[in-house]
C-alpha cells in the first residue's frame, strides 16, 4: 500500500520469524520484497526449515552429542519424512476428552496394539515400554501437575483435546514407532518429539521421569498461545522444564547438563542481543549444520531461562512478547526484543548481559 511499505515489510519480516514451510515462505519473501521498503534488507532465505515437515510441525529433543552418530547423514536435520500423513488423518487422532473410550481403543491400534493405555483428565498414555501401572500413574500424574503449572504460570489454555503420550524404551523403538505414527525418519539421537497435529508426543521413558515430556509438552501448549514466540523462549522455556521441580503454586527449573556444554564451549556463547534476535534458521544453524553452535545456542537459552527465573522474570518476559502488537511497536522490528529486555531485566542490554554473564560463569562452575 502506497505509504505503507515500510510497515508492509516489517510485518512480512514478522511472518517469516513463524515456523513456515518452504513454500509459504517464499510467499512471504515475494510479498515482501514488493513492498519496497525505503531500507530493503534481503529476505532471508531459508533452504532448510526445520520443523515444518510436508506439512506436519516437528519438535524434537536430542542428546547432547555434537557429531552425527557414523552411518548418519551430516545434517542438523531432524527428521525426514518417508511417507506423508493426510492432515484429516492427524486430527482424526486428537479426542475429546470425554471420549476417552474410543481414544483408548484407537491410540491402542495406532501403538501397534499391544501398549498398555491409561488416561487421565488431559493425558492418554500409551505404554509400550513395559512401565508397570502404578508408575504409569505417576507419571500421568506429573504430567498433569506440569501441565497445570503452565497454564497457571504462562496462562496457556488447557488444550481442549486428550495429549496423547506414547513412551518407549529405547531409541530403536522410537524410530520405529515415528515411522509408523508419523512416516518419519528420525536421528538416532533423537530421545523424544512432540507432533502439534495430533496433539502427541512421543518419547524414550524408562522409568517415571519426565524431563524429556515437560520439555515436548511445553513445546505443544506453547504453540496455540504464542504462535510466534521467539526460537529463544520457545527452546529456552521448554528447555528449562526439562530438569525442574514442580511446587504447589509454580514449577521450577533447575541447572542441567546443558551448563556442560556452555562450560566447554565458552567461546562460542552468543551475546544476548546476538540471542535474541535470532530467527530460527540461525538459532539451529540449519543453513551451516553446525551441531556445536546448535547446542551451544539452545544451552544459552536455557540458561538466560533460568537466570531469568531466578531474577523472578519469567513470566513477565513471556507476557511482553505474547502481548506486543506489531501493529504499534513504535520502533522496529528489529531493535523490539533489546527494549523489551531491557524493560522488563532492568538497565541497558550491555549490563543484563554483564549481569547474566557473571552469574552463569558461577553456575556452570567456570
Ligand atoms: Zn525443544
Amino acid at each position: 500500500m502506497p505509504g505503507l511499505e515500510s510497515d508492509g515489510h516489517e510485518f512480512f519480516g514478522l511472518v517469516l520469524t513463524y515456523d513456515l514451510d518452504r513454500a509459504s515462505r517464499r510467499v512471504v519473501e515475494r510479498e515482501m520484497q514488493q513492498c519496497n521498503a525505503p531500507t530493503p534488507q534481503q529476505p532471508t532465505d531459508v533452504t532448510v526449515v526445520r520443523r515444518m515437515l510436508a506439512g506436519v510441525e516437528f519438535h524434537g529433543k536430542m542428546i547432547p552429542l555434537t557429531q552425527p552418530p557414523p552411518g548418519m547423514p551430516a545434517t542438523a536435520e531432524r527428521a525426514q519424512v518417508e511417507r506423508t500423513i493426510d492432515p484429516a488423518e492427524l486430527a482424526a487422532r486428537r479426542f475429546a476428552p470425554a471420549d476417552s473410550d474410543s481414544a483408548k481403543l484407537s491410540i491402542g491400534n495406532l501403538a501397534g496394539g499391544n501398549a498398555t493405555l491409561v488416561n487421565s483428565p488431559s493425558f492418554i498414555i500409551a505404554d509400550l515400554a513395559d512401565h508397570p501401572k502404578v508408575q504409569l500413574g505417576t507419571i500421568s500424574r506429573s504430567l498433569e501437575g506440569v501441565l497445570g503449572r503452565f497454564s497457571g504460570k504462562y496462562g496457556m489454555p488447557r488444550p481442549p483435546c486428550l495429549v496423547t503420550v506414547y513412551l518407549v524404551s529405547s531409541a530403536d523403538k522410537l524410530q520405529k514407532l515415528a515411522k509408523q505414527l508419523h512416516g518419519l525418519r528420525i536421528s538416532p539421537q533423537c530421545i523424544g518429539y512432540s507432533i502439534p497435529e495430533d496433539m502427541s508426543m512421543v518419547a524414550i521413558v524408562p522409568g517415571e521421569g519426565i524431563g524429556t515430556l515437560s520439555h515436548e509438552l511445553f513445546h505443544l501448549l506453547v504453540r496455540s498461545h504464542f504462535g510466534d514466540v521467539p526460537p529463544w523462549m520457545d527452546e529456552g522455556l521448554a528447555a528449562l522444564y526439562e530438569s525442574s521441580v514442580v511446587t504447589d503454586s509454580s514449577i521450577v527449573g533447575t541447572p542441567n547438563w546443558r551448563g556442560g556444554i556452555l562450560r566447554e564451549h565458552l567461546s562460542l556463547i552468543p551475546t544476548l542481543r546476538n540471542l535474541i534476535t535470532m530467527d530460527w534458521a540461525s538459532f539451529d544453524q540449519s543453513e551451516s549444520r553446525d551441531f556445536t553452535k546448535q547446542a551451544v545456542n539452545h544451552a544459552t537459552a536455557r540458561y538466560f531461562m533460568l537466570y531469568a527465573q531466578k531474577e523472578e522474570k519469567l513470566r513477565d518476559l513471556y507476557r511482553s512478547f505474547r502481548e506486543r502488537d506489531v501493529r504499534n511497536l513504535g520502533h522496529t522490528l528489529a531493535e523490539d526484543p533489546v527494549l523489551r529486555v531491557e524493560e522488563v531485566l532492568g538497565g541497558s542490554l550491555t549490563a543484563i548481559e554483564d549481569r547474566f554473564q557473571s552469574w552463569c560463569r558461577l553456575e556452570i562452575g567456570q
